[in-house]
């Protein structure tokens, strides 16, 4: 392992995962802290913590220069981005490298292209990608918009080329719907993203959503198999699980492999997702983005791989090859995350930090809790609210659910609300046990079961 000393410019859950995998290959750890985290997990367990800014993200996680040289003037080879905040940044991975340090990840350009979500749609169909029907490149002008979306069909979704994480989606049920949201679209793009640019894709209604984790060193690319995230709220992932859910040898194969074919077609160089909308009925899946980072739900797939993914992307921005051809990496067992958030269901998902007054965590065979918490930790509102993501192995789906039920049961935080009743619920509901749902099931569920609003 050539690299020595490793920045984390990231904070939460991910930062603690990345140090463990920095401790694993006997690297030392700098942690980046704002104000607001100089208490952290991450913070604690770091060789040296800097103090990057105040708590808000902009001043401190999001300051391509101040992270830079904190990385520099202290001695590290390395930077690790995380998720979120700058990890799908192009400007931070040049400027990571232009002072000399490794970016873990791909390169700039390899960011830029992958992360407009337009230019990434035209670089998977030129991989043979099969796309969801919509328009072609970035679309400005409204009326001739809504022309391409009656050509597509309502519903018709209207995405942020820049957009992610859930925001910057926009479904038009039809023409009058389309030509009041056309219009909000672009210019909150412009707010949320600096890039008003807009794409049009067609609704796929009845959707699950799969993606492919994809490993390459640049020269070698293979998949590492196929999670299932169709349980969302607000387009946001609540419960993951690998593999995907009676999905068809042959589909599963013949996704994989146009995960491996886009890879290569960029000659991709670190960890990424490509991601899908797969219609059972018509067992056709459909291309809709690549997230060029760690994912959150990445344990799954290590539970059922056993590859250490975080490792192995140190390992990569080290300069080493892939260790592994495509026919050494086997899925054994079925694993599930649910994630943990420092919300309130009940209360429609209302926010709570605050201080952590008691924890308990479930250990045992097959079960894996990540999380940023210790007893007595004062959660910060400044920041997304996970605080950890329980995951659980078994050898099939059921015995993964059974054990999973029995670790809820085991995980006792006291102080602030969580999410942790509602994945009790999700693990007791018919429809998730049948192994029936689709990524417009939940919002509905929930209404029902808490009295939420989507
Ligand atoms: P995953 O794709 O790993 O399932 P999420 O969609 O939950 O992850 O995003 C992970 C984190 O990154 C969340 O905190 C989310 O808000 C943030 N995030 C993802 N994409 C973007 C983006 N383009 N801009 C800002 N934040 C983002
Ligand atoms: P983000 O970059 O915010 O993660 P995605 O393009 O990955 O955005 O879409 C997020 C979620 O929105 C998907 O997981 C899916 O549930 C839903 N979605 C996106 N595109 C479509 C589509 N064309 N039809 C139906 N659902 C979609
Ligand atoms: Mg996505």
């Amino acid at each position: 392992m050539s690299l020595r000393r490793v920045f984390i410019a990231n904070r939460g859950e991910i930062a603690v995962r990345i140090n463990r995998a920095c401790r694993a290959l006997g690297c030392e750890v700098v942690q980046a802290a704002s104000a607001a985290d100089l208490d952290s997990l991450s913070a604690r367990l770091a060789d040296t913590v800097v103090d990057v800014g105040p708590p808000p993200a902009a001043k401190s996680y999001l300051n391509i220069e101040g992270m830079v040289t904190a990385a520099k003037e202290n001695g590290c080879d390395a930077v690790h981005p995380g998720y979120g905040f700058l990890a799908e940044n192009g400007a931070f991975a040049d400027a990571v490298e232009a002072a000399g340090l490794r970016f873990v990840g791909p390169s700039g350009d390899a960011i830029r292209q992958l992360g407009d979500k337009v230019e990434a749609r035209r670089i998977a169909a030129a991989a043979g990608v099969p796309l969801v029907p919509g328009s072609d490149g970035r679309i400005e002008d409204p009326q001739a918009a809504a022309e391409v979306a009656e050509a597509i069909g309502y519903p018709v979704m209207i995405k942020a080329a820049a957009g992610g994480g859930g925001r910057g989606i926009r479904v038009a049920e039809d023409a009058a719907d389309f030509e009041r949201l056309f219009p909000q679209a672009s210019a909150e793009a412009r707010a949320a993203f600096g890039d008003g640019g807009l794409y049009l894709e067609k609704v796929i209604t009845r959707a699950r959503h799969v993606e492919v984790q994809i490993l390459g060193d640049g020269r070698n690319f293979v998949h590492c198999f196929e999670r299932e995230c169709s349980l969302q709220r607000r387009r946001q992932k609540v419960w993951e699980e690998a593999p995907a859910l009676g999905l068809p040898d042959a589909v599963r194969e013949a996704m994989c492999q146009s995960a491996v074919d886009l890879a290569a077609s960029v000659a991709y160089c670190g960890a990424g997702t490509v991601e899908y909308l797969y219609d059972a009925d018509a067992q056709c899946f459909y291309f809709i983005e690549v997230n060029t980072r760690i994912q959150v739900e990445h344990p799954v797939t290590e539970m059922v791989t056993g590859i250490d993914l975080v490792e192995a992307m140190l390992r990569i921005a080290g300069g080493e090859d892939l260790p592994w051809t495509q026919d050494a990496i086997v899925c054994r067992g079925h694993a599930i995350e649910c994630r943990i958030n420092a919300e309130d269901p009940a209360r429609n998902f209302l926010p709570g930090p605050g201080r952590v007054t008691g924890l308990e965590v479930p250990t045992g065979e097959g079960i894996r809790f990540d999380t940023l918490l210790y007893e007595g930790y004062e959660v910060p509102p400044f920041y997304d609210s996970l605080l950890g993501k329980l995951v659980v192995h078994g050898d099939d789906r059921r015995a993964c659910l059974a054990r999973l039920g029995a670790a809820l049961a085991g995980l006792r935080i006291e102080g602030i609300p969580t999410t942790v009743a509602l994945h009790q619920a999700l693990a007791a509901e018919p429809a998730v046990l049948r192994a029936d749902t689709h990524t417009r099931f939940l919002e509905p569920w929930l209404a029902q079961q808490f009295a939420t609003r989507a």
